[in-house]
């Protein structure tokens, strides 16, 4: 018993002479489970830790220390440390939380418990894991004098108002923002170590997301920003290391051999232009220290990117080489890669380019190809219903490879679709045959009707009938949403009874879809992702098609927002747009085999049609409407 007193003691006493960097370098142990470099952890592998460390120590003046990073440079390890150095030497209420409830409880499982294992000074001080009522599981950890509380930014206990003194949010752009809540996401966790005062410690990190909602963002815009420069071996300078790019005469650079393989990597000097060795940044790295822009802020900020990353991790030549591969897919219209890359190695948010495409300059590069027939290189084909109160907007467009496409019919369906009679118009389109230039025949593989609108039972009815090639969808906002993922069972009929074979509910983000269509309008080269359009479109296509613009405005809560507004009245050739994308995306866009359809094609124009491989299970018949 008196030992156990003294252990308590002890461990409430702040020692005024150990900060967490000291208290890393002296007791932490990074894992197998935790660490490619497992074993006695030392802050200078990545110095750029200790300031931050430093900061989190209770003999900082600092509450709220704000980290913007790319991913993989050991940023989830300070979290770690902190939490271990609190149970260690400054115990008090501690809460650890991630996006969501799941990522936690891994986090709490596979890195938490094995760290704990590993360093002999908590052992006693934290138990293991056992039942529920130990005061150890893997969501509440208790040690003499404090605990750690692990929760989900989206789980129910995290609305529970005990108060912390310290506080992790990890992976900040990950949490949701919920409609309605005032501010951040963060500040319901923040609120709880009110009661702290001056005492509180706060430790907020993430990669940043896209610009004007990623949350980081708004975090760093509000601190010191401090960037960690290290001294220029040549002029001897404070440089923050930056990528630099294809124009800039600084940064990284490199070279390639005939195949495009990167064969080597250096660094420019943006102050003195000197070359600067991969090598020479281990000596770089332990002198380097953070230059803070604001540096009287009473919040801290730290930013650092994956150009620092010491030897033996993420390499220039890496960084370039995805640079190289990202920039290809956005000369092709898919922006997605460069958007990680910008994120996730360079640690800046990435800027949506949604400005709108002149529809003037569409219309004029208008093909020769014949309204209703596929050009020899679309082969797939697809289709998408914007449903009206009074009409149905049907576009049908062909896919290939690398997401080429064609728009190849619009129209305009007229009639109630309450009544039957507009659904036998469209199913005549979608039952009958297309012409492909070959000589081939092609059918519509795949079809999204839009359920948004007064008329969503009567989609529904439509597309139960003659699933899987027509599907049921509805466009979500939300930013960042794949173009499409998962579908919701809608299993309830026009009389609240339960149906049997209930629909299958499509959800598209349509933002994404968006963006991606309007890099696509842009480019001016035919081949990957490039728009075909016919000749014989009205001007009126082209208008509805460009008929919106990506803005960023404030939402009530003060925060930056991005969304799609719309420039004209109509926008129905868009949202088609959207749904033929979708649609294509569903029949395997991605993975279809193009040279097998090739050959199918060739086969019908050669005059000997390739036999039916297998029964043909995608041509559906009308089961009789409504
Ligand atoms: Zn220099």
């Amino acid at each position: 018993m008196q030992k156990v007193k003294q252990t308590i003691t002890q461990a409430l006493k702040p020692d005024p002479y150990i900060d967490f960097a000291e208290w890393a370098n002296e007791y932490f142990k990074l894992t197998s489970e935790s660490s490619v470099e497992p074993g006695k952890y030392r802050t200078s592998r990545t110095p750029w830790v200790v300031e931050i460390l430093k900061e989190l120590s209770p003999q900082s003046a600092a509450t709220e220390i704000v980290v913007i990073k790319p991913t993989q440079m050991a940023f989830t390890t300070i979290a770690n440390i902190f939490l271990c150095g609190i149970a260690h030497r400054y115990p008090g209420p501690a809460m650890f939380v991630q996006p969501t409830e799941a990522m936690v409880l891994k986090h709490s499982k596979k890195k938490i418990a094995p760290t704990v294992a590993a360093i002999p000074c908590l052992k006693g001080i934290i138990k293991a894991s056992r039942s529920k009522d130990s005061g150890n599981t893997l969501f509440l950890k208790e040690f003499p004098g404090g605990s750690w509380t692990f929760t989900g930014s989206n789980s129910q206990t995290a609305s529970r108002s005990d108060s912390v003194r310290y506080l992790v949010i990890d992976d900040y752009d990950g949490y949701v923002q919920e409609v309605g809540i005032d501010g951040g996401p963060g500040d319901l966790f923040k609120k709880r170590t009110d009661a702290f005062g001056d005492k509180k410690k706060i430790y907020i990190n993430s990669t940043p997301t896209v610009k004007g909602v990623s949350h980081i963002e708004a975090e760093w815009e509000e601190s010191s920003q401090g960037h960690f420069c290290v001294p220029c071996p040549i002029c001897k300078e404070f440089i923050f290391l930056k990528f630099g790019g294809l124009d800039a005469d600084y940064g990284v650079k490199f070279d390639r051999d005939d195949d495009g393989q990167i064969i080597n990597s250096w660094y420019v000097c943006q102050e003195c232009g000197g070359i600067i060795h991969e090598w020479q940044k281990t000596k770089m790295l332990l002198a380097g220290k953070y230059i803070h822009k604001f540096p009287k802020r009473k919040k801290r900020g730290f930013k650092i990117n994956s150009q620092y990353s010491p030897l033996g991790w993420v390499s220039w030549a890496q960084i370039c080489e995805e640079f190289v591969k990202a920039a290809k897919a956005l000369r092709r219209g898919d922006s997605r890669l460069m958007k990680t890359w910008t994120n996730t190695r360079q640690a800046e948010v990435w800027e949506e380019k949604g400005d709108q495409p002149e529809w003037q300059n569409l219309s004029t590069r208008a093909e020769p190809y014949k309204i209703l027939t596929i050009p020899m290189a679309g082969l797939l084909l697809v289709a998408s219903v914007d449903t009206q109160d009074d009409r149905l907007e049907f576009l049908l467009m062909a896919f290939g490879r690398g997401e080429e496409s064609w728009i190849i019919y619009q129209t305009t369906l007229a009639g109630d679709p309450d009544a039957p009679e507009v659904w036998k118009k469209l199913d005549e389109l979608l039952m009958r045959t297309y012409t492909h230039e070959s000589g081939a025949e092609m059918h519509i593989l795949s079809m999204g009707v839009d359920t948004g609108g007064h008329k969503t039972q009567a989609v529904y009815n439509y597309c139960r009938s003659r699933s899987p090639i027509v599907f049921a969808l509805k466009g979500a906002t939300a930013q960042g949403k794949p173009v499409i993922s998962t579908a919701s069972r809608q299993d309830v009929n026009f009389k609240g009874e339960k149906v049997k074979n209930g629909v299958s509910l499509w959800s598209i983000g349509t933002d994404v879809a968006k963006g991606t269509i309007y890099n696509r309008l842009k480019l001016t080269e035919q081949g990957h992702g490039f728009v075909h359009f016919p000749i014989g479109l009205n001007d009126e296509f082209y208008k509805q098609l460009t008929a919106e613009k990506l803005i960023t405005k404030y939402n009530k809560q003060g925060f930056q927002v991005q969304e799609w507004m719309k420039t004209r009245e109509r926008n129905d050739v868009l949202d088609c747009f959207v749904y033929c994308y979708a649609a294509a995306l569903k029949a395997g866009l991605a993975h279809r085999d193009w040279d097998a359809i090739e050959a199918d094609h060739r086969q019908v124009a050669s005059g000997n049609p390739p036999q039916p491989k297998k029964p043909a299970n995608r041509r559906i018949r009308s089961k009789g409407l409504l």
